[in-house]
């Protein structure tokens, strides 16, 4: 039962163009794409082609900078609603988009969203700025943790027009870890390419903190996380497809299994901690 955990099923139709360029520059699958966006049928022959038995679908409102507003989170439930067994959806609450992010919250629970996403280089803030005066951040967490939501937080770089790398170190989630210990936390990324330490110190300090390797090119991983077999109860498999540089779903999974890590290892990160956070 190999999950992946991040994967960027989205509506591609409401982002900007320039966002749109990035996301779709140099692919040959872009009609393929355009259907599975629209139909979990295409998404479903795709997973199965490639070996993934569940996704879970990323999603996160960014107005202003990717397109998304928060209809992401229909979106994103309804698409999952035809598969519920297999595709697993996560929304989002952007805390500047927003006069009640606690209420958004559980709106979007409501619709039927799973877990939810946090992108501080696209909505342009730390993962710590409750500390600083976005309040409604502090109440997105808190609604979270209270509905046993887990969030997903992008850390390292973007390449997207208008995203700022810089609030992408991980460090700041040390707070928000430390002020809501009974959130499930979700570490996108590894802080690649900038800040690998932060992150795997977060999740060994953290019970809850864990940590995705989507984004981090498979082949390379062992490179970027000599240690990962210490931290293997709290690491996910994840992809990234299709965001750039992600050529296919099949071929990461096959680079992912070609490294030769140990098989508990390897049963941890591509299925069973993934069964824990999201049950079948
Ligand atoms: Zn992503």
């Amino acid at each position: 039962m190999v999950t992946d955990v991040h994967v960027h099923v989205q509506p591609i139709w409401e982002m900007k163009a320039a966002a749109l360029d990035v996301f779709l520059k140099g692919r040959d699958d872009v009609d393929a794409l355009q259907k599975i966006m629209r139909s979990p049928e295409h998404l479903l022959r795709r997973l199965d082609a490639d070996g993934v038995d569940r996704a879970v679908l990323v999603n996160y409102p960014s107005p202003d900078l990717m397109g998304f507003s928060h209809r992401v989170n229909d979106y994103v439930a309804q698409y999952c609603a035809a598969a519920p067994d297999r595709l697993i959806p996560m929304g989002g609450v952007h805390p500047r988009f927003t006069d009640d992010a606690a209420a958004e919250v559980r709106r979007a629970a409501d619709a039927g969203v799973r877990a939810l996403k946090i992108h501080p280089p696209h909505m342009g803030f730390e993962s710590n700025a409750y500390l600083h005066g976005l309040d409604a951040l502090r109440d997105l967490y808190a609604e979270a943790q209270r509905l046993k939501l887990p969030v997903m937080i992008h850390t390292g770089t973007s390449i997207f027009p208008g995203a700022r790398s810089r609030v992408g170190e991980p460090m700041p989630i040390d707070d928000v870890a430390v002020d809501f210990p009974d959130l499930t936390l979700v570490i996108a990324h590894g802080g690649r390419p900038l800040w690998m330490e932060q992150a795997f110190f977060l999740v060994r300090r953290f019970p809850k903190v864990h940590m995705d390797v989507s984004g981090i090119p498979p082949k390379a991983l062992l490179r970027y996380f000599p240690r990962l077999a210490e931290i293997a109860d709290k690491v996910l498999y994840g992809s990234d497809w299709p965001s750039p540089g992600v050529a296919s779903l099949a071929r990461n999974l096959a680079d992912f299994r070609g490294l030769g890590l140990p098989a508990d290892v390897e049963t941890k990160i591509l299925e069973t901690n993934a069964l824990a956070l999201f049950p079948a």
